[in-house]
C-alpha cells in the first residue's frame, strides 16, 4: 500500500478542548432527570485523535429502554394537546439555548469525534437552524380544505402526532442527526426516546442537560447503549409507534425487521455512495475545489460525500491533476491544532481498520493511488486524504461506502454510460452533475436514481428542502415539511349534516 508524506498536525501546547466541567452528566436522561442505569456496565467514550478515554457512560439495557418508553408514553397526551404556537415557542427556546452554548457544544463534539472545529461549529449552527425551522413550519403547515366531498357530508382532515417515536442516531454527526429527528418529532407533537451511538453520546447528553428545564418531563428521553441491545429493544417495543434510524444499511435492516412484529412505522436514513458526474464542458476548477470540501468534509465520514467521480475521458487527465492539487494540501490534524484543520481522524479503531482495509484491497485490485493511499502516524486513527485513479468498472472501492477521506475516479465515454454507471450502485442518497449545459443537467438529474441531485454543486443543504434516499439508502425524509409529515398521521373525520 502506498502511503503519503502528509503529517498529522498535533496540538501539544494548545489548551484542552474540554475540561471535566464541560462534560454532561454521564447517565441516562429519563422523565426529565439524569438516572443511573439498571446495571453497572459502562461504555468507554474515546477521543479518536488521541485514543484517550474521555468519559464512560452506562450501557443501557432493555430495562432502561422500557423505563424511558413508559415516561414517553405518560408525557405524550400533554405534549400532543399543546397548540402549534405553544410547541413552537418551546422549540425556539431550545434553539436559543443551544445557540448560547454553541462553542462548548462544538468543542465537546470535536473532543468525542475528532472532527475539525469548523465542522463541529457548522453542526451546531445547523442544529439551531433545524429547531428554528421546525418551530416556524409547525405553525404554517396546512392540509386539504374541509368541505363536502360526499353529499351532505363534511370532511375534516386532522393532522395528529403518531405518539412515541424511537430514534437511533449515528456517530458521524451526533448532535446534528439528533436535532434532525428531535426537532420535527417534537414539533409534530410526539414524544421520543433517543439512543445515541455508543461511540458518541456526549453532545446528545449535553443537549438534554441544556434544555431539560424547557421541556416537560418525559417528552425527550435518552438512553445510552449498544445497537444490538438497547437499540433493538427500542425498535421492537410495542409502545413505540415509529422507529427512526440514521445509520448503516445493516442497522436499517435490523431495525426494519424488529419493527415488523408490531407493524410500527419505520424511517431510515442509511448510507450513500454519491457519484459526481463531470462532463467535458464542466468548469473543472470549480468542480475540483468543490470536491476538496464535499469529498473530505467530516473526514469523508459523510453519507452525502462526493466520493465517486465519473469524469468524461477527454478531460480526465486535466481534472485529476486539479483534484490531486486540491487534495494533497488538505490540512490534517487534531481538532485543537488550528482553525484551518480540514481533516480529522476516523471515529474509531474499528472504522479506521475498515477504511484502510478498502485501501489495501484496492491496491491489490490494481487501482492506482494519485495521492494519499494509507494510514498516517498515530496516535489517533488518521488516514491520508486519498484520490484513487484507474478504477475499473465494478471495483469494490467504487461501489461500497468507504466512509473515509477517499475519492475514486472513473472515466466514461458518453452520457449513456455516465448515467448507467452512476445508477449502478445499491445506494441512492445523493449525486451531482457538473456541466455548463442546462438541457443536459436537467435531463441527467431526472434520470439519476438519488434522493438529492446537485447541479454544479455538492453537499449544500438547507432546512427547507428534504434530505433522504432511494434504494438501499432507505426511506423517509429529514428536514423540511416532509419530515413533519413523516412524523404525523392524517385522520379524516366526516360529519353527516343532511336534514
Ligand atoms: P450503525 O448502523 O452501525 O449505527 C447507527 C446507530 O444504529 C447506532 O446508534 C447503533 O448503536 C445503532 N444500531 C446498530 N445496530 C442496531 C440494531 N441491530 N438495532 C438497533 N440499533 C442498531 O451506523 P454508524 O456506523 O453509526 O453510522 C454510519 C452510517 O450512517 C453510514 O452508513 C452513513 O452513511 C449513515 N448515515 C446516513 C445519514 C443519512 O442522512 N442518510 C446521515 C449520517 C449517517
Amino acid at each position: 500500500m502506498t502511503t503519503t508524506h502528509t503529517t498529522v498536525r498535533r496540538a501539544p501546547d494548545a489548551p484542552a478542548l474540554i475540561t471535566d466541567g464541560d462534560l454532561p452528566p454521564l447517565r441516562h436522561f429519563v422523565d426529565g432527570k439524569f438516572l443511573d442505569g439498571s446495571t453497572d456496565a459502562l461504555i468507554d467514550v474515546v477521543d479518536p485523535s488521541t485514543e484517550n478515554v474521555v468519559a464512560r457512560v452506562p450501557e443501557g439495557t432493555a430495562e432502561d429502554i422500557d423505563l424511558a418508553v413508559a415516561a414517553a408514553v405518560r408525557a405524550k397526551a400533554g405534549w400532543a394537546r399543546l397548540v402549534p404556537k405553544a410547541r413552537s415557542e418551546v422549540l425556539h427556546a431550545v434553539a436559543d439555548r443551544v445557540a448560547e452554548h454553541a462553542e462548548p457544544l462544538a468543542r465537546l463534539e470535536s473532543a468525542n469525534t475528532g472532527k475539525p472545529l469548523a465542522v463541529s461549529r457548522d453542526d451546531v449552527g445547523m442544529t439551531v437552524d433545524t429547531f428554528r425551522f421546525m418551530a416556524g413550519a409547525v405553525r404554517a403547515t396546512t392540509s386539504m380544505a374541509a368541505g363536502d366531498y360526499a353529499e351532505d357530508h363534511l370532511s375534516v382532515i386532522l393532522r395528529e402526532p403518531l405518539g412515541v417515536i424511537g430514534v437511533i442516531t449515528p456517530w458521524n454527526y451526533p448532535l446534528l442527526m439528533a436535532a434532525w429527528k428531535i426537532a420535527p418529532v417534537l414539533a409534530a407533537g410526539n414524544t421520543l426516546v433517543l439512543k445515541p451511538s455508543e461511540q458518541t453520546p456526549l453532545t446528545t447528553l449535553k443537549f438534554a442537560e441544556l434544555v431539560a428545564d424547557l421541556l416537560p418531563p418525559g417528552v425527550l428521553n435518552i438512553v445510552n447503549g449498544y445497537g444490538g441491545t438497547a437499540g433493538a429493544r427500542l425498535a421492537e417495543h410495542p409502545d413505540v409507534n415509529m422507529i427512526a434510524l440514521t445509520g448503516s444499511v445493516h442497522g436499517g435492516r435490523a431495525v426494519a425487521r424488529a419493527a415488523a412484529e408490531s407493524l410500527k412505522r419505520v424511517h431510515l436514513e442509511l448510507g450513500g455512495k454519491a457519484p459526481v458526474l463531470v462532463f467535458e464542458d464542466a468548469d473543472l476548477t470549480a468542480a475540483a475545489s468543490a470536491l476538496r470540501v464535499a469529498g473530505f468534509w467530516n473526514s469523508g465520514q459523510e453519507c452525502g460525500a462526493a466520493c465517486r467521480v465519473l469524469v468524461h475521458e477527454s478531460v480526465a487527465e486535466r481534472f485529476v491533476e486539479q483534484l490531486v492539487g486540491e487534495v494533497s494540501d488538505l490540512v490534517v490534524g487534531e481538532p485543537g491544532a488550528g482553525e484551518d484543520v480540514e481533516v480529522g481522524p476516523m471515529v474509531s479503531k474499528a472504522h479506521f481498520d475498515r477504511v484502510t482495509g478498502y485501501l489495501e484491497r484496492a491496491a491489490k485490485d490494481g487501482v492506482r493511488v494519485a495521492t494519499g493511499g494509507g494510514p498516517l502516524d498515530g496516535p489517533g486513527y488518521f488516514v491520508a486524504p486519498t484520490v484513487l485513479v484507474d478504477v475499473p468498472e465494478g471495483a469494490e472501492v467504487a461501489r461500497e461506502e468507504v466512509f473515509g477521506p477517499v475519492v475514486t475516479v472513473e472515466t466514461f465515454a458518453d452520457e449513456e454510460e455516465a448515467v448507467r454507471r452512476a445508477n449502478d450502485v445499491p445506494l441512492g442518497l445523493s449525486a451531482s452533475v457538473w456541466t455548463e449545459n442546462a438541457r443536459r443537467s436537467h435531463a441527467i438529474a431526472a434520470r439519476l436514481d438519488f434522493g438529492t441531485v446537485w447541479v454544479n454543486s455538492h453537499l449544500v443543504l438547507a432546512g427547507e428542502v428534504p434530505w433522504g434516499g432511494f434504494k438501499g439508502s432507505g426511506y423517509g425524509r429529514d428536514l423540511s415539511i416532509y419530515a413533519l409529515d413523516d412524523y404525523s398521521r392524517t385522520k379524516h373525520v366526516m360529519h353527516n349534516h343532511g336534514r
